[in-house]
């Protein structure tokens, strides 16, 4: 059969962050001691306040269709968090409640792009955001940003790559993958320009809650009308609740575009799983000292590692105030000998990892930096260092 496929679907790449999470899952499974630093999922368990929740709703029957943008109820959840934490007026019908984030930033650049728009997207990036502007039809513009600007857009570099096509920015804080937070005035500097060039801002702000030291998490659309005009917020359940499976991610935005989103998600998949919905209005109001443990957990993990990788042979990294990624620079290893086989790529460093020393890295080909890998802390401290010492054998053995 010569029948030609989507050219749309068939530039984008599969996820590697799930393949090498699924491989690392495979060998676990096949019984192999594996560490896996890859895929930012935490190890805890969803709390347990929130399952007992979900139970609830499914013994009430709370098992049906609900409005295709999400219920009311977790709607005026997500309004109340945004105003408490992010300074954000978003009222419930700017609020689309959706599979995801990935699925939020699907219906944004779907609501957002005609073809050919510019996306400008900063690298080091999250691999799936050009993947997910290319299928709405968008071009992604990749500004890549340096180490000693500890991989943040300036609003200089911002400027000069506005053109007459860009409709779009995808601000990243906290960031995946370096970890690092925008302060304040580096997102008035960004907001500034996107107003005066008039694009909109795609702030995902999914690690919101994860942040460590006295840098606290600040959202772009609460520095006034112009720039809240010109904002899509986006945010979710699945990292600072353990709650990735459940699949609750959400936006706040203007009227018309939140109305434009639950208008193309009402034919794409309807509305998100009515039983986790209801689990995610617990999460959002129920107590949140689980929470709170789990940030201090993920801060100690955060220290450790960030300490054990500065002083790794042929490594550097800079410490990550946010998230649960470290960021690291192998640069070092390439050219280097493992085995009497030259090194050649990050990628392939990886291989070797996962093949001889069952530990699953991120190689950030994919994320824009070649040159770097990621590695997550969401997994026990124990794993951690188990992981990190087997990193350091591999690189102490490469002559
Ligand atoms: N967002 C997480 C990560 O970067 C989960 C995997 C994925 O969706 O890419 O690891």
């Amino acid at each position: 059969m010569s029948l030609e496929l989507s050219k749309k679907a068939a530039a984008v790449k599969p996820s590697s962050t799930l393949a090498i999470t699924a491989k690392a899952k495979e060998l676990k499974a096949q019984g192999k001691d594996v560490v896996g630093f890859g895929a930012g999922e935490p190890d805890f368990d969803t709390p347990e306040n929130i399952c007992d929740e979900a139970i609830n709703a499914i013994n009430s029957g709370f098992t049906k269709y609900t409005p295709a943008s999400g219920i009311n109820e977790l709607k005026e959840a997500i309004s109340k968090k945004f105003k408490s934490f992010n300074n954000l007026d978003y009222a419930p019908e700017q609020i689309v409640i959706s599979n995801g984030g990935k699925h939020s930033l699907t219906n944004i650049f779907t609501a957002l792009l005609n073809p050919g728009d510019e996306v400008i997207i900063p690298a080091p990036f999250w691999l799936s955001y050009p993947e997910i502007v290319k299928l709405a039809g968008g071009v992604p513009v990749i500004v890549t940003t340096t180490k000693e600007q500890n991989f943040k857009l300036t609003a200089e570099a911002l400027e000069a790559a506005v053109t007459d096509k860009t409709k779009a920015l995808v601000l990243n804080t906290p960031n995946n993958p370096t970890g690092m937070l925008y302060t304040e005035e580096e997102l008035r500097a960004i907001a500034k320009v996107a107003v005066e060039k008039d694009f909109y801002v795609v702030a995902d702000e999914m690690y919101e809650n994860l942040t460590y030291g006295d840098q606290k998490h600040v959202s772009i659309a609460s520095f006034g009308k112009d720039i809240y005009d010109r904002t899509i917020t986006c945010s979710g359940l699945a990292k600072s609740y353990a709650m990735t499976g459940w699949r609750i991610g959400y936006t706040g935005s203007p009227l018309a575009i939140a109305k434009m989103m639950g208008s193309v998600q009402s034919h794409q998949t309807s509305n998100p799983n009515s039983i986790a919905q209801k689990a995610a209005v617990e999460a959002l109001n129920g107590p949140q000292d689980s929470v709170e443990a789990m940030h201090t957990e993920f801060d100690k993990r955060r220290k450790y590692m960030f300490e054990r990788v500065s002083n790794m042979p042929l490594l550097s990294t800079i410490e990550p105030m946010g998230a649960f990624y470290v960021f690291v620079d192998a640069s070092q290893v390439i050219g280097k000998s493992y085995k009497g086989t030259k090194v050649e790529s990050v990628a392939q460093m990886a291989d070797i990892l996962i093949n001889d020393y069952s530990t699953a890295i991120i190689p950030c080909a994919d994320f824009g930096f070649a040159d770097y890998f990621r590695l997550s802390y969401a997994i026990s401290i124990e794993q951690i260092e188990k992981g990190l010492n087997r990193i350091e054998e591999f690189l102490k053995s490469l002559q």
